[in-house]
C-alpha cells in the first residue's frame, strides 16, 4: 500500500496556516521522508526540504544525492546544489519575506544557526508539534508495514529458541540475529542487544565478546525495517533451568506486560498503560529493578511519540502504535525483558507481534 504524501502535506500546510507559520523546513530525520518519500542521508552536507504553508516546496539537495531523490513535482521541486554552491543561501532566498519558520528537530545546528544569522527578523519555531501530530496516529498503510516488520521478529525468535546459545559469544549471537532479520524479510536489519548474565542488567548493552554460559538469563532485543518502518522485540532465554528467583520474577514480569497491554485502548492516558504494568512490578516488591518507562512510540524511527512513562496524560487514539516492555534487571547478576509493539484500534488493541513471550529455556 502506498502512502499519500500529497494528503500528507495538504494536512500539515492546514496547520501551518492555523499556527501562523510561514514555512516549514525539514532536514535529516524521519519527518522528511514522512511527507515526501525521500530519507536524506546523515551527512554534513545540507538536505532540506522548504515546505512554504502556500506556494511550491523545494527540496534543496546535495547533486551528488539527488539521484536518490524519486522525482514527484506535484509535491517539490528538486533544487541540487553543486559542490562549489553554498546551500544555505538557497533555503535564505527562499524564505525571504517570512516571519515565522518551523525547523525540524534533528536540523544539524549549524545550518540552524546560519539561518538565524542569515534572517534575523524571522522567528524560528520547533516543527515537532506540528508533525508529531501527524505521525502519531498512523495509517491502515503504516500499521501494515508495522505489523509486517514485528511478524519478522517473530520468526527470527522461533529460530532462536531452537538455537545453541552455550559457549557463543554475545556478539556471535548479535550477527546471527541480525542475519535472520534479514532472511526473515527486513530490508534492513537495525540494531540487536544480545546481553547475558550480569550483562542482562543493562537494558541496553552492547554485546560483547562474554562467552554465554549455563544459568545466564539472555536478553535479546533486536529489530530492523521494513518500507521503513521499524521492528523492536525483546524476548529472555535462560541457558538450562532456571533459579527459582529468576522463575518468579519472570512470571511477574510476564503478567506486567500482559497486564500493560490490556490496558491499552481509545481514551486510555499513556501514563496509564505505564501505571498498571509497574504496579504489577511494585506489588511483588521488585519495583526497584524496573528501571526504565513502559514504552516508546514506533514508526518510521524506533523511538518516537508516544511514550509510555509516569506523567504522559496523551489519550490513547486508534492509529497509535508503541512499544510495551517491562524490564527487571538484577545488578550484577541478571537481567529480563518482554517487549511487544501494539497498535491502538478503534475498539481496544493489537498485538503487532505475536510470538511466544515464556522465558525460553536454551541449551
Ligand atoms: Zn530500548
Ligand atoms: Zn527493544
Ligand atoms: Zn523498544
Amino acid at each position: 500500500m502506498g502512502h499519500d504524501y500529497t494528503a500528507r502535506t495538504r494536512r500539515v500546510r492546514s496547520i501551518l496556516s492555523d499556527e501562523g507559520i510561514d514555512a516549514l523546513l525539514l532536514s535529516v530525520g524521519a519527518d522528511l521522508p514522512y511527507f515526501t518519500g525521500y530519507e536524506a542521508l546523515l551527512t554534513e552536507r545540507l538536505t532540506m526540504l522548504v515546505l512554504p504553508a502556500e506556494g511550491d516546496a523545494s527540496l534543496v539537495v546535495p547533486r551528488l544525492e539527488a539521484p536518490r531523490v524519486a522525482a514527484s513535482p506535484d509535491l517539490f521541486q528538486i533544487r541540487a546544489w553543486e559542490e562549489t554552491e553554498d546551500p544555505l543561501s538557497l533555503v535564505v532566498q527562499a524564505l525571504d519575506g517570512t516571519e515565522v519558520v518551523a525547523v525540524g528537530d534533528q536540523t544539524w545546528s549549524v545550518f540552524l544557526l546560519g539561518l538565524q544569522e542569515a534572517l534575523p527578523s524571522t522567528r524560528f519555531t520547533s516543527a515537532a508539534p506540528i508533525t508529531q501530530q501527524l505521525r502519531l496516529r498512523k495509517g491502515a498503510d503504516e500499521i501494515s508495514l508495522l505489523r509486517a516488520a514485528a511478524a519478522a521478529t517473530d520468526r527470527v525468535v522461533e529460530r532462536l529458541a531452537a538455537t545453541m546459545f552455550a559457549g557463543r559469544t554475545e556478539r556471535q549471537l548479535a550477527a546471527t540475529v541480525a542475519e535472520w532479520a534479514l532472511e526473515e524479510g527486513h530490508d534492513t536489519a537495525g540494531f540487536a542487544i544480545v546481553a547475558s548474565g550480569p550483562n542482562a542488567a543493562s537494558p541496553h548493552h552492547e554485546p560483547t565478546g562474554r562467552i554465554i554460559e549455563r544459568g545466564d538469563t539472555v536478553v535479546v532485543d533486536f529489530g530492523g525495517r521494513i518500507g521503513g518502518y521499524c521492528s523492536d522485540t525483546t524476548r529472555t532465554f535462560v541457558v538450562g533451568e532456571p533459579s527459582a528467583e529468576v522463575a518468579d520474577a519472570y512470571r511477574v514480569l510476564e503478567e506486567a506486560q500482559r497486564t500493560g497491554v490490556e490496558a491499552v485502548r481509545p481514551g486510555v492516558a499513556a501514563s496509564e498503560v505505564d501505571a498498571v504494568t509497574r504496579a504489577i512490578i511494585d506489588r511483588a516488591g521488585l519495583g526497584d529493578l524496573f528501571i526504565h518507562r513502559t514504552g516508546h512510540g514506533i514508526g518510521l524511527e524506533v523511538h518516537e511519540h508516544p511514550y509510555i512513562v509516569a506523567g504522559n496524560e496523551l489519550r490513547l487514539e486508534p492509529g497509535m502504535a508503541f512499544s510495551v516492555e517491562p524490564g527487571l534487571y538484577a545488578p550484577g547478576r541478571w537481567g529480563m525483558r518482554i517487549e511487544d509493539i501494539v497498535a491502538v484500534t478503534p475498539d481496544g488493541v493489537e498485538r503487532l507481534n505475536q510470538s511466544d513471550r515464556r522465558l525460553y529455556v536454551v541449551e
